[in-house]
């Protein structure tokens, strides 16, 4: 089946209980235990026991996941769904990595990634990780030791849109006996899957596109099963942080919506960057889908799209002009129907990984939502004018 109708119909089926034909919302935290459970292991998660090991709604949410990501070409592949974005790149992050392990790290992430492998994991557990920029696939390598076990890399990263070749990083990683993990949250599965291009795991944050209503938190991490499996045992059964069957039944049905979502996010995100790099009240303009950007010609080869995310700044007060807009909402999160726009100053601790015009600007990262882009651009042009004049 093609990704559109795998969107519709993955993960949904007519339920049996009562003839309806989208599966329940089933909120329960346990299930009836077997007649003989004297067999059972607390710790298991393939019978349906207590929703912390699996539940429904969770269980039909990771079918749908691992069915996108890998176009419904690999029944080797299974998704976790956890309680948020962070929560998936921690699972990740526990389970493969322990005491003098050594991780090779994008060094432009979000920032939970930045602080766990900058600050908590060496802390707390002498977990050491090498920030390299990513787009270049010989710094990954120049980075290496004989005691790294994971690269981490997030493709389109947050906040520069900068573009990792997946294909070149992974071949790196594993010729060092490494896993490779991507945050794919910028790409979703419409525009890069980057299990194809050689990654063994797989991270998104569902708070962002793939429920795409700003509304339900969640995480995933997909992967093969004997790595997911693990991820289950350690992290999901034995830390916790799992979703709630509301959450997974919300995301699940914002996912049904995701491809023709994501084409809009593209084209809009096209119209307003192609609006902004031609004002001159405008310092600069992040997006791949600019031949701009220094991975353009890579994001054009490698991607399917260049996303809905893009960063820039004007010439004169940020804050000024974020207040001054009227339809485009100030605010964290991305990837939801309505556009969302966030000041970063240019003095950020990680400004030093970004390039300058971020540092001598500050930045606005830009969530480019679904309303018709003709608003978003009068919206721009209006605020640009209350802060600098016209044009
Ligand atoms: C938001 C985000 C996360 C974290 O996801 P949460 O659901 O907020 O925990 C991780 N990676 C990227 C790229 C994100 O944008």
């Amino acid at each position: 089946m093609h990704f559109e109708t795998l969107s519709v119909h993955a993960g949904n089926a007519v339920d049996p209980g009562t003839g309806a034909i989208r599966r329940p919302l089933v909120m329960a935290n346990s299930y009836a235990l077997p007649d003989d459970p004297s067999q059972l292991s607390w710790s298991d998660f393939s019978t349906p026991l207590y929703t912390r090991n699996g539940g429904a709604n969770q269980g039909w949410l990771e079918e749908k996941l691992a069915l996108l990501e890998t176009a419904g070409e690999r029944g080797d592949v299974d998704a976790v769904a956890l309680a948020s974005g962070v929560a998936a790149l921690h699972a990740v992050f526990f389970t493969f990595l322990r005491s003098g392990d050594h991780v090779v790290c994008a060094d432009t992430t979000y920032v939970a990634t930045y602080t766990l492998l900058t600050r908590l994991l060496p802390e707390k557990y002498g977990i050491t990780a090498t920030l390299v920029d990513a787009s270049d696939p010989e710094a990954v390598r120049a980075a290496i030791r004989p005691e790294t076990r994971l690269v981490h890399v997030e493709t389109p990263a947050n906040p520069t849109t900068r573009i990792a070749d997946l294909a070149r990083v992974a071949e790196i990683a594993h010729a060092a006996g490494a896993l490779l993990s991507v945050d794919a949250t910028f790409a979703t599965p419409v525009l890069q899957r980057p299990l194809a291009l050689g990654a063994d795991l797989v991270v998104h944050s569902l708070t962002k596109y793939l429920n795409g209503h700003g509304d339900a938190m969640g995480g995933a991490v997909i992967g093969d099963r004997a790595l997911t499996d693990r991820i289950r045992a350690d992290a999901q059964v034995n830390v916790g942080g799992v979703l709630s069957p509301f959450h997974a039944w919300l995301i699940m049905r914002g996912m049904v919506t995701l491809p023709l979502r994501m084409r809009q996010h593209c084209s809009s995100a096209q119209a307003v960057a192609e609006f902004l790099e031609a004002d001159p009240r405008v310092a600069y303009v992040a997006y791949p889908g600019l031949p701009s950007h220094p991975q353009h010609e890579l994001a054009a080869r490698t991607m399917d799209g260049f996303g809905g995310m893009l960063a820039f700044a004007v010439r004169g007060d940020q804050n000024a002009f974020v207040a001054a807009l009227r339809l485009i909402t100030s605010a964290v999160s991305l990837g939801h129907d309505e556009s969302l726009v966030v000041h970063v100053a240019g003095d950020d601790e990680r400004a030093r990984y970004w390039p300058e015009e971020f540092r001598t600007w500050g930045h606005l990262r830009f969530s480019v939502g679904l309303e018709d882009p003709r608003d978003l651009v009068a919206d721009l042009d209006r605020a640009l004018t209350a802060v600098l004049g016209p044009r």
